[in-house]
């Protein structure tokens, strides 16, 4: 097996023979010619010619492709019109009195090389560009038909670099994927690929060679590694990751826009959980309707000391700016039991859970906690941002928070600090007394947010950490289902709203259950947003 890494530009698998693309050789000579005049009418028939192939290709990448893709084939006629590029043809025939194909194929050389010394990466993709479009004209004055290999099963199509125009007149139902020995991510070609749903890596270099021609190989557009030759256990391995990535991509074909409704015409919010700015593209991709727990604590864990304000600021308002308008639902840090930070200094416990952990480090230490709230009151004038709070087990505890908000904001607004006043404010419910005391807590904030996976180890005095614990950890406990359902109850009997953002939420076998109870929300990791879609969607 050879292993090659590249460069992704599009995800997804694809396992097949490989095919080298192969063009139609034509050999340019220098050679001297006596008329420069008919030399140059040669090549305007053959420019015009060109431009009548490029209109055809543009109708056909219309179709396939559309119109912002197909563009390309417009600007390629452009380039044909670009008086740079034509005069300086114009000018080596003349001044050279050489051949029409010689001046094309200098002029290609020399504007190619002048775009790739570009510092724009968009400028530089444009070299494969100018060399696309002097090909057409070349294998016209040549008199050679572009060359298209005869493709009689679908295959992976590997090449040095494909030129637009190439990738577009590829028989689609045949590629099966792109890999290719150079070319950028900007390149038309990846977008292309991109567009057309196929698998691609580019930039392999040159071990990615032609003696591989007709061999089997895995593109796996995740990683960027082509493998070539693959051996058993990576085939399978690899067979069984396109098949979930299949699976997913035909849950967002028939469900991506989709409302989370039942057949009934119940509707439920469908969110996702996130620990970190980097899962914020796959929660747009699995089209979440929000985001129904970010876990901030991970800005903590992933720094080695306090993140500052600023820095807390901008992770914030990045989040609430990409959700554009949707809730994004900040959970204030939970560090303690098994989120240990060695900068907070916290002293070994014998019993970590039911330590000192989340809101109660946030009420004894209100410097962290303060630093936390300017950074995201400031950051919820950039979006439709809400905060909740961890690990509540009483009515004072969130009157304490609410006393520490009215500060932090008082402060803001001495210091002419741009925040917003008044951000939705919720809580956890992971504690059984959280539970008991739903009723009173609703009264308090905006919402609840059931935090199952605690609320099952404190409900079952079972320590979720426990791996001799697993059979006995069982979160369809009547006993937890009871407490969610009057947590539930409590909430609406005061106006407000719950969900669910611990793991239970995507618990699919649960979800009739709880749309009965009426929850409103369950958020869920990314990829469980369009299964959960699904299913509600099957329900009664
Ligand atoms: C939970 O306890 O269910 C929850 C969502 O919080 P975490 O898993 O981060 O403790
Ligand atoms: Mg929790």
């Amino acid at each position: 097996m050879i292993t090659i890494q590249g460069k992704s530009v599009f995800g997804g698998v694809s396992i097949g023979k490989l095919m080298f693309y192969k063009r139609n050789e034509k050999v340019i000579k220098r050679e001297h010619i006596s008329d420069a005049d008919a030399e140059w009418k040669r090549f305007e028939a053959a420019k015009g010619q060109a431009v009548d192939q490029l209109k055809e290709l543009y109708e056909k990448a219309l179709e396939d492709v559309g119109e912002a893709n197909a563009m390309i084939f417009e600007i390629h006629q452009m380039m044909l019109e670009d008086l740079d590029y034509l005069e300086s043809i114009e000018n080596i025939i003349r001044s050279q009195e050489v051949n029409a194909e010689y001046a094309v194929a200098t002029t290609a050389d020399n504007f190619a090389q002048m775009f790739a010394s570009m510092d724009d990466a968009y400028m530089q993709g444009r070299a494969a560009d100018v060399k696309d479009v002097s090909e057409r004209v070349l294998d016209i004055l040549c008199g050679v038909s572009a060359g298209v290999k005869e493709m009689t099963e679908p295959c992976i199509i590997a090449a040095d670099d494909l030129a637009p125009s190439e990738t577009v007149q590829l028989d689609k139902s045949k590629v099966l994927g792109f890999a290719t020995m150079y070319g950028s991510a900007n390149s038309h070609t990846a977008i292309l690929a991109r567009t057309m749903n196929i698998p691609a890596v580019i930039g392999l270099g040159e071990t990615l060679s032609s003696q591989y021609d007709g061999k089997m190989a895995v593109i796996d557009g995740f990683t960027g590694i082509l493998y070539v030759d693959p051996d058993e256990e990576t085939l399978a391995r690899m067979q069984e990751k396109r098949a979930k990535d299949l699976e997913q991509k035909e849950l967002l074909n028939q469900l991506k826009g989709k409302e989370n409704v039942t057949r009934s015409g119940q509707k439920i919010n469908v969110y996702a959980n996130i620990g970190n700015v980097s899962d914020l593209g796959a929660v747009l991709k699995n089209d979440a309707g929000g985001i129904g727990l970010f876990r901030s604590e991970f800005l903590y864990l992933e720094n080695s000391t306090f993140p500052t304000e600023e820095q807390q600021f901008a992770v914030y308002k990045q989040v609430a700016e990409s959700m554009a308008g949707k809730k994004v639902i900040i959970r204030t840090l939970d560090i303690g039991a098994d989120k240990q930070v060695d900068y907070f200094n916290l002293d070994k416990e014998e019993n970590p859970a039911l330590g000192y952990r989340a809101i109660r480090i946030c009420l004894t230490r209100p410097e962290i906690f303060k630093t936390q709230l300017r950074a995201l009151y400031r950051a919820a004038v950039y979006g439709n941002l809400s905060i909740m709070f961890p690990m509540i087990i009483s009515v004072s505890e969130v009157k304490k928070i609410k006393e520490i908000i009215a500060q932090v904001q008082a402060e803001l607004k001495a210091e002419g600090i741009p925040y917003k006043e008044d951000v939705e404010l919720g809580v956890m419910i992971e504690t059984p007394a959280a539970v008991m005391i739903s009723r009173e807590l609703a009264k308090e904030v905006d919402f609840f947010s059931v935090g199952t996976n605690d609320l099952t180890q404190y409900t079952l005095a079972i320590d979720r950490q426990n791996q001799k614990l697993d059979t006995f950890y069982d979160p369809h406990h009547p006993a937890v289902l009871a407490m969610i359902k009057m947590a539930a109850d409590n909430a609406h009997a005061e106006g407000k709203w719950i969900g669910i953002c611990g793991e239970l939420g995507a618990d699919l076998e649960l979800t009739e259950e709880f749309l009965k109870m009426g929850l409103d929300e369950l958020s869920v990791s990314p990829a469980l947003v369009l299964p959960l879609r699904k299913r509600i969607r099957e329900c009664e």
